[in-house]
């Protein structure tokens, strides 16, 4: 790795509030689309293998995310709450609109889910869960995914 690389990785503090769900892994969460592992420090850091850094307009790269609590709440209603946590959390700016739509198979249908946005870095502040879980994360955990849309009002 070079130093450039190492200094693109540097999280920033220039953002806007997101939000996101996650898959539970275990103790861990991962990302529900790509399976990538959310750190133990509640940021996660996108890469591309292209020449530039993510997101990008004609490129896949970027972390995915919702930019409207209430497209999140959409999301959650067709998720088990077994499975699935929601955060909110710091995006990086540039926040792009994502241009693929997400297709989500559920059983035999296909579902277009609420139109997503993608960033760099997508740092957690807070994750709602609907059932009780046992997290490796020092971030504060509250059980209920409605909160995070009255804390976003
Ligand atoms: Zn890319």
């Amino acid at each position: 790795m070079n130093v450039a690389v190492r200094a693109s990785q540097t999280a920033t503090t220039n953002g806007v509030v997101a939000w996101r769900y996650w898959r539970i892994d275990g103790a861990r969460l991962q990302s529900p689309l790509t399976g990538d592992p959310l750190p133990a420090t509640g940021q996660l850091i996108a890469a591309c293998h292209r020449p530039h850094l993510p997101p990008h307009p004609a490129c896949q790269c970027g972390v995915s995310l919702y930019r409207d609590p209430a497209d999140l709440r959409r999301v959650l209603d067709m998720l088990d709450p077994q499975q699935f946590v929601a955060t909110v959390g710091h995006a990086e700016t540039p926040v792009i609109p994502d241009p693929v739509g997400q297709l989500y198979r559920l059983g035999a249908t296909s579902t277009v889910w609420p139109a997503a946005h993608r960033t760099r870095t997508y740092a957690v502040t807070m994750i709602y869960t609907e059932t009780p879980v046992t997290l490796d994360y020092a971030l504060p955990v509250t059980e209920s995914w409605d909160e995070f849309v009255e804390s976003a009002t």
